[in-house]
């Protein structure tokens, strides 16, 4: 094995584990379900990272979903240098703000207001306060494996990082908060039928990911969106479309403006892309439900930080180098590193589920596609640990657990490629030895 030094990330980790809890400011970074000590980073440049040891890397996370353009755009790097040369934030509107909204309403024409926050959990945080104030009624419908946000309603059967270290639902969470989520299996039709005939007047809003892509990718089962558009709509309730994995990413408009069709979501929660890698995300939606926010109507919801000039920059920077050759490009590259890796594993005799939703791409390490949590939860873990870390020491960084999409940015070019295709069999014949 190639392994690399990462001596001096592990000691950073071990100084980092002293003073933050595990070391990380975000769980899924410390590596628990892989095993070791996460890579500190030091820069990037477009699809390559380099860590603190003077290690290379591809980069498969792109910071989990922002760096759509790769590390340091250089228009980005400009754009957001000249705005914090004037100063970073001043807590009053700024022209950035409202040219980002413009940009995502031309992009997303069913909706008609954007409300800026600074994270994907605020957005649906705020996306249930103005469900339950439309509709005068509790209770949350979501799906397990599906991932909003670590707010308190949401934070109930959440995927990824909760599956990741074993709490299929947090302490902390207050008996009311999580008595207020009804969590279903994903694509289940008949189940979300049987919630509604069991609360038909009481159910404030059902909430989706476009494509769930944090339990592993997930494609959505054909009409399965609509489906919850129409049968909300049947019964009052609101349909709260995330896509703060999916919007910007899977195509100019998102998910719902490239896959779906029909009258749309009444909200629209989005994260990532639109920060261009900066704090920035947003609740959109028509202008009925939107126009009950504070100031103009009696939903309070509010941020220091929300919109500052930086961030809007930023996400509107990028989201105007994406074009519709970006996301054929995109699109492409994804599919190719999914080949690549899955290629790899079939050679190896390596049972495996390669998954893609769009452009989002992910292999389950178990033989049979996975079509929701229960599903997922039967991988063998140990085994995309040993294929992690057999990519890692061959300079390819994969997010570091199976429950989790992979990232490719608009710089994965034939280099990088290359890259994984000369790491991926010998990383697949580490996973296939038990
Ligand atoms: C990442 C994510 C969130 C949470 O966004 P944060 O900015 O991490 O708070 C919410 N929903 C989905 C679908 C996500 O992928």
């Amino acid at each position: 094995m190639n392994t690399s030094d990462r001596s001096t990330s592990s000691a950073w980790h071990e100084r980092a584990g002293k003073v933050v809890p595990g070391g990380v400011s975000s769980p899924v970074r410390a590596f628990r379900a892989v095993g070791g000590d996460p890579v500190y980073f030091t820069s990037g440049e477009g699809a390559w990272v380099t860590d603190v040891d003077g290690n290379r890397y591809v980069d498969l996370v792109g910071s989990w979903g922002p760096m759509i353009l790769g590390h340091a755009h250089p228009t980005v790097t400009s754009a957001v240098t000249d705005v914090v040369r004037h100063s970073s934030s001043f807590g009053a509107p700024t022209a950035a703000e409202t040219l980002l909204a413009e940009e995502i309403l031309r992009r997303v024409p069913v909706a008609e207001r954007v409300r800026f926050v600074s994270s994907g959990t605020e957005a649906t945080m705020t996306a249930i306060r103005l469900a339950r104030a439309a509709t005068g009624r509790d209770l949350i419908v979501k799906f397990v494996g599906c991932y909003h946000g670590h707010s308190d309603a949401l934070l109930v059967q959440a995927g990824s990082g909760v599956m990741t270290l074993g709490l299929p639902n947090s302490p902390g969470v207050t008996a009311g908060a999580a008595g207020d989520t009804i969590t279903v299996p994903y694509g289940d039709r008949a189940a979300v039928e049987a919630v509604f005939e069991q609360y038909p007047d009481r159910i404030a809003a059902v909430f989706t990911e476009a494509a769930p892509a944090n339990m592993g990718v997930v494609p959505p089962p054909e009409g399965f969106n609509v489906f919850l558009r129409e049968i909300t709509a049947k019964f009052g309730s609101l349909f709260v479309f995330d896509e703060v994995m999916t919007g910007f990413r899977v195509g100019p408009g998102g998910w719902w403006m490239r896959y779906e069709s029909g009258p749309a979501p009444d909200l629209f929660a989005y994260g990532k892309v639109i920060g261009g890698g900066y704090p920035l995300a947003a609740v959109a939606g028509s202008a009925a439900v939107m126009d009950q926010l504070a100031p103009l109507g009696p939903v309070y919801q509010a941020g220091t930080l929300s919109g500052n000039p930086v961030a809007a920059t930023a996400g509107l920077t990028t989201l105007q180098q994406l074009d519709d050759a970006a996301y054929a490009h995109i699109d492409a590259t994804a599919a190719e590193v999914l080949r690549i890796a899955s290629d790899a594993l079939t050679a190896a005799g390596v049972p495996h589920s390669p998954q893609r939703a769009g452009s989002l791409v992910s292999i389950y390490f178990t033989e049979n596609p996975v079509r929701n949590m229960a599903d997922a939860s039967a991988q063998d873990e140990a085994a995309f640990g040993r294929f992690f870390h057999g990519m890692l020491d061959r300079g390819v960084s994969l997010p570091p657990s199976a429950y989790e999409a992979w990232f490719v940015s608009t710089a994965h070019d034939d280099e990088a490629l290359s890259a994984i295709a000369a790491a991926a069999p010998d990383a697949a014949r580490e996973a296939a030895a038990d």
